[in-house]
């Protein structure tokens, strides 16, 4: 009997002992396996660059193509002026390996979200960092209430210049080879050839306007690097700001109906963030039309060209 317990027990332990070395045996085949899924030549990850707001993030899609994984939050059509981003949005943020953003107080909403993520480490390319900053000039229709939409104040719109882009992919591209070893040169060097020719087209679909009808009267300052660019006059806004964000008063609108009537302008354009009310408003009461321009929102597309060019179609029909 004894012998015969001693034997079912060796017997037993002899099973526990086959069971624990077959599994420990499974459990380091499969972690071998999975060591040589994670490091055996495959490619790394991919960099995760968020963009501010949609029209820079065409830009910077057209330019790394599948070489980085590019992600917008703010949502094409909200008003990048004021577009306020939600917990996800924060962490998708402090995640990124780049943050393209514009700078000059664009990105108004976002700023303290954007100021932690730089303090925290996250590395940051400023496109407004890479351009010949245009600053408000004396007579365009921006009054003295706001200091920080005074003459001199920095104009944030910068993307209204193909040639200004052009100089923010250039310099983009090369941090991306320094701070990543990411090669885009093929990419650049197509992109700045396509800036090139729409910088022509704009030139060619604004040659039908007469040079007298050349004034602009727009929602908001947002015009100027297109007024520079191409040889407009900046002569009213509705709201009299750099931004979509700021407060109208009565006699700022009174003195914009007296300017339209002199200076004679042909249309008013409004943009996100205009009051359809008021720009009807100060349309019926100067019997100039209203014609709605798509300043700040990418077309169904998601191109920046059409953008561009669809904005100077727009302005050529309304002045002409
Ligand atoms: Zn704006």
């Amino acid at each position: 009997m004894e012998d015969a317990e001693i034997a079912r027990e060796f017997q037993s332990n002899g099973m526990k002992k086959w069971f624990y070395i077959l599994s420990t045996g499974l459990v380091l085949t499969s972690l071998v396996l999975s060591g040589c899924q994670s490091t055996g030549g495959a490619t790394p990850a991919k960099k995760n660059i968020v963009v501010t707001y949609s029209v820079l993030g065409a830009l910077v899609k057209d330019l790394v193509s599948d070489k980085a994984v590019v992600i917008v939050p703010m949502p094409n059509g909200q008003d990048p002026h004021d577009w306020d981003p939600s917990a996800k949005d924060i962490e998708t943020i402090n995640k990124a390996d780049l943050v393209v953003q514009n700078g000059l107080g664009l990105e108004g909403g976002m700023e303290k979200t954007l100021a932690t993520a730089e303090s925290s480490g996250v590395k940051f390319f400023t496109a407004s960092d890479h351009i010949t900053v245009r600053h408000v000039g004396q007579g365009e229709g921006i009054p003295s209430g706001d200091p920080d939409q005074t003459i001199g104040a920095s104009d944030p719109h910068l993307w209204m210049d193909p040639l200004s882009i052009k100089s923010v992919v250039t310099a983009l591209a090369d941090e991306l080879k320094k701070d990543f070893n990411l090669d885009v040169s093929g990419q650049v060097a197509d992109l700045e050839k396509r800036l090139d020719n729409l910088n022509k087209q704009v030139v060619d679909i604004v040659a039908a306007i007469p040079q007298a009808d050349r004034k602009l009267v727009t929602g908001h300052e947002s015009m100027g690097y297109f007024a520079q660019r191409y040889g407009f006059k900046l002569v009213g806004v509705i709201i009299p700001s750099l931004t979509s964000q700021a407060e109208v008063s009565a006699a700022d609108l009174a003195e914009l109906k007296k300017t339209i009537l002199q200076s004679q302008v042909k249309a008013i354009f409004t943009e996100l963030g205009t009051s359809p009310a008021v720009a009807d408003t100060i349309g019926k009461e100067t019997g100039v039309k209203v014609v709605e321009l798509a300043t700040h929102v990418l077309p169904s597309d998601g191109s920046y060209f059409t953008f561009m060019s669809d904005i100077a179609q727009v302005i050529a029909d309304g002045l002409k």
